[in-house]
């Protein structure tokens, strides 16, 4: 589903964020992108939504060269992603239901397939009875839950979530991580950057372990397992 091969990417001065980095992504994988703060890790993801183009290398994405997408397309290329990004970015003068409701709106969807599509997303996170509630109003896992609502909006094939559980209690972050488990149980693929061992640990599933740009290690395990 996901190629990188060989992918370099080199900010002004010279800073190395990836350095000839390959690995694939099967569909309906569970994957961490683990590793210290400066890793790459957000640049993977940065370079596979094509917010910025690699420096060398190839990218694919269901047999699509991302990085040779005309910029006319992109958004057509981005429905099929779904990003839960660290900074939430939910709209604060609206209430939870709005906020899910206003990334079908963006889609064009009709009215009535927006409300129960709306209803739909709003049950699969469990915030049905906080659907009148605005973002203040909300904890950290709620907030994250309606950030995820939204991601899935388009319907995505890959599902990426950026420190989904950055800043929530032990418990909380279970939870979440319960509800991706169970979004990739339905069929779709996850990408997960974190620094959470904890939640790493408990899915023993795949992790690719980022450090200075490379991938120092893609095993399946907990976070500190070497492949
Ligand atoms: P991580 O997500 O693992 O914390 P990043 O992918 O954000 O790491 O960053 C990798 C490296 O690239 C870091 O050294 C960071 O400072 C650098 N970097 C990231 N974005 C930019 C940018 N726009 N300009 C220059 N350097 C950057």
């Amino acid at each position: 589903m996901v190629l990188f091969d060989k992918v370099t990417k080199v900010y002004k001065g010279d800073i190395v964020a990836l350095d000839n980095v390959t690995f694939t992504l099967d569909p309906k994988e569970f994957v961490f992108v683990v590793g210290p703060s400066g890793a790459g890790k957000s640049t993977v993801i940065r370079l596979l939504i094509r917010q910025e183009l690699p420096s060398d290398g190839e990218i694919v994405f269901e047999d699509v060269d991302v990085t040779k997408i005309p910029r006319r397309l992109l958004s057509v290329y981005r429905q099929q992603l779904g990003v839960v990004f660290q900074d939430l970015k939910l709209i604060p003068s609206k209430t939870v239901r709005q906020n899910v409701r206003f990334a079908l709106e963006i889609l064009n969807k009709p009215k009535n397939i927006s409300d129960e599509t709306t209803d739909f997303l709003l049950e699969k996170v469990g915030l049905q009875d906080r659907a009148n509630l605005f973002p203040d109003e909300l904890s950290g896992g709620e907030k994250q839950r309606v950030g995820i609502a939204r991601a899935l909006a388009n319907d995505p094939k890959l599902l990426i979530a950026d420190e989904p559980t950055g800043n929530l209690d032990p418990i909380t972050s279970m939870g979440i991580l319960e509800l991706l488990n169970a979004i990739n149980q339905s069929g779709t693929t996850l990408i997960v950057v974190t620094h959470d061992k904890k939640i790493v640990d408990s899915m023993q599933t795949r992790v690719l372990h980022m450090e200075k740009g490379k991938i120092i290690s893609d095993h399946k395990g907990g976070y500190d397992d070497l492949s």
